[in-house]
């Protein structure tokens, strides 16, 4: 049977001002290896604003990874830490079993902002680990035929893969794979195609298990978002910004970070922190 080859559209929606292209999950995708959400926000230009300013919330069960390709978002979290993310640098934060954060344009900016925010799944065994946050300031990097390789996610409690990707314009960018991955990409810009598909923008391409070898090829350059991990083996339940086993830890996460339990405070950020939604929205 030949891989799979699927298309799902993002769909719009927004970050208080901030638009947003969320390309997981997608009624047709949930999950990608343990990549369960993705948003692509940018390229905008910006002047006295402050595009990006989410105010502090919680998370638990999954590890949030915040990668640049234009300007700068800095983080406050519930353990005191700050860090800036700049292109070819990486925030991780693993929420385990409860955190809180911000992430706000920092005063100092170049004007322009570009990126993807993203979410990993913890497995079952690591879903209580403590939280952590492991900013890394420059990523790996490599320069092979046909364009550049940065490697923003590897390893880790599930396995998987993230990776920025350059292609040359005229050039094909190929790159050895695991076959028991399934994967996923999604343009950031530029023009590319793939077994002899035309990436979409704005969309989600599911390339599914199987493949040793991902080649992508463009015309007049790209840049792309290649995600990828073994199939995850734990049913999850993801409601707002929580992944959990079951509705009942969901519940349980919820209100404690309504009594102001478990998650700490976000003491760095000026203003109001994030009530939680209701839990059965009325329809
Ligand atoms: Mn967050």
């Amino acid at each position: 049977m030949p891989p799979l080859f699927e298309t799902h559209p993002a769909h719009h929606t927004a970050l208080g001002a901030l638009p947003i292209s969320r390309a997981l999950p997608t009624r047709g995708r949930r999950l990608i290896g343990p990549w369960c959400f993705l948003d692509r926000y940018g390229p905008l230009s910006f002047t006295d604003e402050k595009p990006m300013d989410v105010a502090p919330h919680p998370h638990i069960g999954l590890q949030t990874v915040s990668w640049l390709v234009e300007g700068e978002v800095v983080h406050h979290d519930s353990l005191g830490c700050e860090a800036v993310a700049r292109p070819g640098g990486v925030n991780v934060m693993t929420a385990g079993r409860g955190i809180a954060h911000s992430e706000e344009t920092p005063r100092g900016n170049v004007g322009r902002l570009s990126g993807v925010q993203l979410w990993a799944a913890l497995p079952r065994a690591h879903r209580d680990v403590a939280p952590s946050f492991d900013p890394v300031e420059r990523v790996p990097r490599e320069e092979p035929r046909g364009g550049i390789v940065q490697t923003f996610m590897s390893g880790g409690y599930a396995d998987i893969i993230g990776i920025d990707a350059e292609v040359h314009r005229g050039e094909t960018l190929t790159m050895s794979a695991r076959a028991e991955r399934e994967h996923g990409v999604m343009i950031l810009g530029g023009d590319a195609e793939f077994d002899g598909h035309p990436l979409e923008r704005d969309a989600i391409h599911y390339l599914g298990t199987g493949r040793s070898e991902l080649a992508f090829r463009s015309s007049g350059g790209a840049r792309l978002l290649l995600i990828g991990g073994e199939p995850f083996p734990d049913p999850i339940v993801m409601w707002w910004n929580f992944v959990a086993g079951t509705p009942e830890e969901i519940a349980a996460a919820r209100e404690d970070w309504e009594q102001h339990r478990r998650f700490g405070e976000v003491r760095a950020y000026d203003g109001p922190r994030i009530p939680a939604p209701p839990l059965h929205p009325a329809s």
